[in-house]
């Protein structure tokens, strides 16, 4: 887990809530104010295209963050907010989440999805959902209500302890909790009997097998069930979730399988509880037009099964919506070619016209934007701990006594010409490798190569510098070139925080904090400090495009030079081990017999539920109490009698101790 973090968020939404609380150890504004202008700097990282409503670049060279809620706002001095944390003894590697840029992303879809209901003239309402696995913080959860329940938005969990953290909130009375994912007596037990508290807690049915735990649970307890069924879309998206998308993924029925769960639903008396259909084609969809057709295709779904007679209310088109992490605005991997709004308006109009087509009443939309809602709120924050610089600064020139090969390398400045790069860069491969070999034979002294290795970085320097002034230059060469930067060792750890980077090569945009007023002479590859040879980041965003390189500063003595990796908020804080919340497994030693059959040598436990939400900030205590409270709220109200009472303060109880993975 990470434990680096900042204090805790202000509960509510102040406009001037981070400047308010920083100020008074923030650095002299005026400091800023009064240094050259670097805000007319070439804006090479392109912090303008990606960080737009949320970032700047101030006077100083340094970014600052705005508040995308009081826009007019001064920006605050980012590296500042970095020093007075420091001073208070919270150090680098840092998670810095900005309580107004969850707000804002929160408000920008609500309100989206509002314009375009009401411009359409849509007659159903907006009834977003989190899921909860995007980001299952428990600061970030609570903001998420607290920030959605004027909008009525809901919760999406796909496991039990994702569902004890939804059940623990106090939602509008209005938003839904979806349950996905496959479910055990005890996780529909529980989302049975929330019912009886008021929430409208939907069981998604994700198979027909499902069914019969379903039908037992709601016998057993008396409550009928609030379902949804979700289905597999067939068409295909494409981005970096295109292999498990149409019929290669791995969630949702088939047509056939959704007939059988239909005629079991209707055989058995609970096709009247049949009110969401739920699909989900993939994450950060690059192109609006497949989003599109998605939702036309599950339109046509919804359609079929009202004829069915399912009294379906809630159409529920999942998570997809992307982040435009380049800034591109294209349909590439990292960026999408629509606007949130854009995606909104898209969403209602396209129900609206299937529904209108053959005069049915529009359903309540669900979406399930987790990536869309957090991935702005968090970044990033280290310091370069040392650089390995790949060059010789110093000129080297042919003395008596230089070997051979050395001469050779140096000689290629004698032809070093733009339509020569090339050339120039294989034959100084080519007398280097030479170098080496003979080193290998023994035949030329460590101090010849040391010598030789000087040369050869010095004259692929003066390469470089030709290579700079050339609009076009071979890809190969390109790259070959772009391979011989700097490594600049950071202090975090790739696969804590952005595991995302190493597993799908997620970009996500890196800026140094400060200087940006200032040229950066270096170029280089980040690398981290575990001594993993993949924890390394060596794909950049920047002005210009995605490039192999970044380029940085030269460190300056006894100054700090700070990185910061932008929009980490979505599922790079609990990928790792814990997506899902679902906890370290139970771990078994066996060593086999030779007369066949096992001896148990060793055998650790998982971890319980309750383990799992310490780990992400929850107290399991507190949780109860205030589940506790609710319940005993309701024994107040009359609305549940004390034995129900007991009954979902057992289940509550029975859950938290319990087995994070499902169970028999
Ligand atoms: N809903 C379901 C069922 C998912 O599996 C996911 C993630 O893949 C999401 C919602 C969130 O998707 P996104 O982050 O693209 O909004």
């Amino acid at each position: 887990m990470n434990s680096s973090r900042p204090p805790s968020a202000a509960p509510a939404l102040a406009p001037n809530a981070l400047s308010d609380t920083l100020s008074d150890t923030l650095s002299n504004p005026l400091s800023t104010a009064l240094s050259a202008d670097a805000s007319a700097a070439p804006d090479i990282y392109g912090i303008s295209r990606w960080g737009a409503e949320l970032l700047t670049v101030l006077p100083s060279g340094r970014i600052g963050l705005r508040n995308p809620l009081a826009p007019t706002d001064a920006p605050t001095d980012l590296l500042s907010i970095v020093e007075s944390l420091n001073e208070r003894g919270i150090s680098s590697p840092l998670l810095l989440r900005v309580e107004q840029f969850l707000g804002h992303r929160m408000q920008r879809l609500n309100e989206a999805f509002l314009a375009a209901i009401r411009a359409t003239g849509y007659e159903g309402r907006y009834r977003g959902v989190f899921p909860v696995k995007v980001n299952q913080q428990a600061q970030v959860v609570d903001r998420i209500v607290e920030y959605g329940r004027p909008y009525d938005f809901g919760l999406e969990v796909g496991s039990k302890p994702e569902l004890l953290i939804a059940l623990a909130h106090s939602l509008s009375p209005d938003a839904v909790i979806i349950c996905n994912g496959i479910k055990d007596a005890e996780f529909i037990r529980l989302a049975l009997l929330s019912q009886r508290l008021g929430f409208k807690t939907i069981l998604v049915l994700e198979s027909p097998k499902e069914l019969a735990l379903v039908f037992e649970e709601s016998e057993r307890l008396g409550i009928r069930p609030l379902l949804g069924i979700r289905i597999k879309l067939t068409r295909r998206v494409s981005g970096k979730w295109a292999l498990s998308s149409g019929d290669r993924s791995s969630f949702g029925m088939t047509i056939s399988q959704v007939m059988e769960v239909v005629d079991e639903l209707r055989a058995r008396s609970y096709l009247d509880c049949l009110i969401l259909q739920h699909s989900h084609l993939g994450s950060q969809i690059p192109h609006i037009i497949e989003i599109r057709h998605a939702v036309r295709e599950a339109c046509t779904f919804f359609l079929e099964l009202r004829r069915e007679g399912a009294p379906l209310r809630y159409l529920d088109v999942g998570g997809g919506l992307g982040v435009d992490y380049t800034g591109e605005n294209s349909a590439t991997p990292n960026s999408v070619n629509y606007s949130l709004e854009e995606y909104c308006t898209n969403v209602v109009e396209t129900v609206k016209l299937a529904l209108d087509e053959v005069g049915e009443a529009h359903p309540h939309i669900v979406t399930e934007s987790g990536r869309a809602c957090v991935a702005h709120s968090s970044m990033l924050i280290f310091n370069v701990l040392e650089v390995t610089r790949y060059d010789s600064p110093e000129p080297v020139v042919e003395v008596e006594g230089d070997h051979e090969m050395i001469r050779h390398i140096l000689a290629v400045q004698r032809y070093l010409a733009p339509m020569r790069l090339q050339e120039c860069f294989n034959d100084l491969t080519y007398y280097r490798d030479e170098l080496r070999a003979l080193f290998r034979r023994s035949q030329v002294g460590l101090r010849q190569v040391a010598r030789g290795e000087r040369a050869y970085l010095y004259m692929i320097n003066r390469l470089k510098a030709v290579a700079q002034t050339m609009r076009a230059l071979p890809d190969e060469l390109r790259a070959s070139l772009d391979n011989m930067s700097d490594i600049y060792h950071c202090n975090f750890s790739l696969f804590q925080s952005l595991p995302d980077v190493w597993a799908i090569d997620q970009l996500h945009p890196i800026a140094p904090l400060q200087r940006l007023g200032e040229p950066p002479t270096r170029s280089g590859i980040l690398s981290d400090i575990t001594c993993d040879s993949d924890g390394k980041v060596d794909e950049f965003v920047l002005a210009d495009g995605v490039k192999q390189t970044l380029p940085l500063h030269e460190l300056a003595e006894g100054e700090d030079y700070y990185l910061g990796v932008f929009f980490v908020g979505a599922y790079q804080e609990t990928l790792g081990d814990l997506h899902n919340l679902f906890g370290d497994t139970n771990v078994v030693t066996i060593a086999l017999r030779p007369e066949g059959g096992f001896e148990l040598l060793h055998e650790q436990e998982g971890d319980t539920i309750s383990e799992v939400l310490s780990y992400v900030e929850y107290d399991p205590r507190a949780l109860m109490n205030s589940f506790k409270k609710v319940v005993e709220e309701r024994v107040n109200r009359c609305s549940i009698t004390v034995l129900e009472r007991k009954q979902l303060m057992d289940a509550y109880k029975d859950s938290m101790t319990g087995y994070t993975y499902y169970e028999r």
